[in-house]
């Protein structure tokens, strides 16, 4: 007969080396759970997967570490965690000063979603210092939103001046730190008073998940995990677990990308057909604009046998997008002009493969 067992809740007398995926939705409960739940506002014991899961919580104590944060919190995918921490923040106040060069989906919640809602948004350039002054001052302002480095220009917001910019105004810092990593920067040390991940790229590493992330004071996060309790954007353990295992090869994998990444940089710069390369100096990240415009760019990317052509980055494998076909299509001219990408630029999410033959593969595309 169809008859749902009991989980005798074996408790193994030694300790797993990596973190067992509690891949339960729910937890049986006692006197002392349900007091300790009580007390903490249902969030003490763990009792309900939306509200905590031991394996999510392995990820994040690993990311808290990495970013020198006091605390984070895992959600559902990059998109949850800047969604929810932006909607929670908002509560406060109602306006917003962000970056105009951000990843399209957070430009999508920017100029669209958010209005939608009744909030205020103020888009300047994420180069200009004076635009974020003057934009910042404009209003009562409650955040301050930008990636650490613009997409796909890859150009290094200044996040100390921003974050005084900000915290002069009243309003806190949120900046996505994605692209450049917790391997070249800890915006927390830098002011910033939130950082957000997608935790789908360099973090995991393995193009195999899809995970976000939020790291920040503990006062911050407990206000966070609130939210994520409400609107849902929680993260699985199966997920967690991909996400901590990944995490384990950061380092290495980092080494190895940021070293191709500058060698690549070098020889696309003595590149004859290769009109200007965007390089921040760290991390993995190269953008690069081929002379002849977007259908040279598209010829140069269809002929790459080593790189593949995908629309995200931070994989062990090297995945290569043209911006103006993928992540800003829906751009018009005038958009594209004002978020600065240039007709012909690709963009180089390095992996680990052999640098030379990497290399070698993005030299005979451009010859061709
Ligand atoms: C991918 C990405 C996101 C969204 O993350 P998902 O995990 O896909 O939801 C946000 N910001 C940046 C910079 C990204 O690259």
């Amino acid at each position: 007969m169809n008859r749902p067992a009991k989980s005798a809740g074996y408790v193994a007398r030694t300790r797993p080396v990596v973190p067992p995926i509690y891949q339960s939705a729910t937890f049986y409960l006692d006197d002392i759970a349900y007091k300790d739940i009580q007390a903490n506002d249902g969030l003490g014991e763990h009792w309900y997967s939306r509200f905590a899961n031991p394996t999510v919580d392995a990820a994040a104590a690993e990311i808290a570490e990495l970013e020198g944060a006091e605390a984070a919190l895992m959600t559902a995918s990059g998109m949850a965690a800047i969604a929810t921490t932006l909607l929670t923040l908002l509560q406060k106040g109602r306006r917003i000063v962000a970056a105009r060069q951000v990843y399209g989906d957070t430009r999508d919640l920017l100029v669209r979603d958010l209005p939608a809602l009744g909030f205020d948004v103020t888009m300047v350039d994420a180069a200009d210092i004076d635009a974020w002054r003057s934009a910042i001052d404009a209003a009562p302002t409650t955040i301050v939103y930008a990636e650490t480095l613009s997409n796909p220009q890859l150009e290094l917001t200044a996040i100390a001046t921003v974050a005084s910019l900000a915290h002069r105004a009243g309003a806190q810092l949120v900046i996505d730190n994605t692209f450049a990593t917790p391997y070249t920067v800890n915006p927390l040390r830098l002011g910033a008073d939130i950082v957000v991940h997608s935790a789908t790229k360099f973090l995991s590493g393995h193009s195999d998940v899809i995970a976000g992330a939020v790291v920040a004071d503990r006062e911050t996060i407990v206000e966070l995990q609130r939210r994520v309790i409400t609107l849902g954007g929680c993260l699985d353990a199966h997920a967690a677990f991909l996400v901590w295992r990944g995490l384990q090869t950061f380092g290495i994998r980092m080494d190895r990308a940021q070293s191709t990444a500058r060698a690549l940089v070098q020889r696309l710069r003595a590149n004859p057909h290769v009109a200007a390369v965007r390089y921040p100096g760290d991390g993995a990240m190269v953008s690069f604009v081929v002379h002849g415009g977007n259908d040279r760019a598209l010829a140069v990317m269809r002929r790459l046998r080593v790189a593949s052509e995908a629309t995200s980055l931070g994989g062990v494998e090297t995945l290569v997008s043209a911006p103006f076909n993928s992540s800003h299509f829906s751009l018009s001219e005038q958009e594209l002009a004002d978020a600065r990408i240039d007709a012909g630029m690709l963009r180089f999410s390095c992996g680990i493969e052999d640098t030379e033959t990497l290399i070698a593969d993005v030299e005979q595309a451009l010859a061709a």
